[in-house]
């Protein structure tokens, strides 16, 4: 992450003497709870888990380093619980892990310098490629990039939406290579829902855990408050009857390039609305028309 590039350069010197005396598997399960998340992520790419994942406060996030040959992931327990709190999911610090050896497996760790924002967008791929080999849906994949990734490019860092759309290249990838495989229900493909940044932290991301749940959220049109439309994880817009129970589709959400407005909502006609960040759905003269929330 962030200090990956101090990390990088300074590993052999500061990580020395302490690498040999940390990192237990105590210290390793305390922020990934029973699972080895190492085995899994490099099992769904088809590699040995050739790597050691160490616990410490030395670093401030999370750096992928080599030292004596070894390949190391490192990773601040504080702050993978509290990337897994903000994003609401265990698989947001997973995704941090992910990350991090995304950078050993593209060999960025096997060159001088530090981070820049290709490796950066690697990394975030391969992250989201493992994550839904993992079974994540998008949103799950996305949500720990959601609430540590700057909303700015630097000169070392994209921005924020570069950096999710990286992770959703990944999850479809591994996605179509899954769906032209098995049979079985996939995770949704909706991506993480940003809100505005002084919302609450339990606010920040609408991940759906639930692979199997067909519906996302709920749309009601201020002119038609009794009628009930849904988004499903295939992104269609459905209008349920409940007397006649049949359920029509009628429009469908598509991901577009803004950040203030991540859908747009098109209907049978071709007719446009969008979607804020925060659910507000509006028109194309800019009146608020409806708006997206929980299905419950
Ligand atoms: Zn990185």
């Amino acid at each position: 992450m962030n200090n990956t590039r101090f990390f990088r350069r300074f590993a052999g010197l500061a990580l020395a003497g302490w690498l040999v005396v940390t990192g237990s598997a105590a210290a390793q399960s305390a922020a990934t709870g029973q699972r080895d998340v190492l085995r899994e992520i490099t099992d769904v790419v088809g590699l040995k888990p050739r790597f050691q994942l160490r616990a410490t406060t030395e670093v401030q996030n999370a750096a992928a380093v080599v030292y004596g040959g070894q390949r190391y992931l490192l990773y601040n327990p504080q702050f993978v619980a509290a990337v897994n709190r903000a994003g609401r999911t265990d698989w947001a610090g997973i995704s941090i892990l992910a990350h991090e050896m995304g950078h050993h497996l593209n060999g960025h760790t096997l060159r001088p310098g530090g981070s820049n924002p290709t490796d950066e967008l690697e990394a975030d791929e391969f992250s989201g490629f493992v994550l839904r080999k993992m079974g994540a849906s998008m949103a799950e994949a996305q949500a720990g990039m959601a609430v540590v990734s700057d909303d700015e490019a630097s000169p070392t860092h994209p921005g924020r939406h570069t950096r999710l759309t990286a992770i959703s290249d990944g999850w479809l990838r591994a996605n179509q290579q899954i769906v032209a495989t098995t049979r079985t229900v996939a995770p949704s493909a909706a991506p993480a829902v940003l809100t505005a940044r002084t919302a609450a932290p339990a606010r920040t991301v609408a991940a759906n855990s639930a692979s199997a749940l067909s519906v996302l959220g709920k749309i009601t049109f201020r002119d038609k408050p009794d009628e009930d439309y849904y988004v499903t994880n295939h992104l269609s817009v459905v209008r349920f009857d409940t007397g006649a129970r049949t359920a029509q589709v009628v429009g469908r959400l598509t991901r577009s390039e803004s950040v203030n407005y991540p859908f747009v909502l098109v209907d049978g006609q071709q007719r446009r609305l969008y979607i804020s960040r925060t659910g507000s759905i509006f028109d194309t003269s800019g009146r608020q028309v409806a708006s997206l929330s929980d299905p419950s």
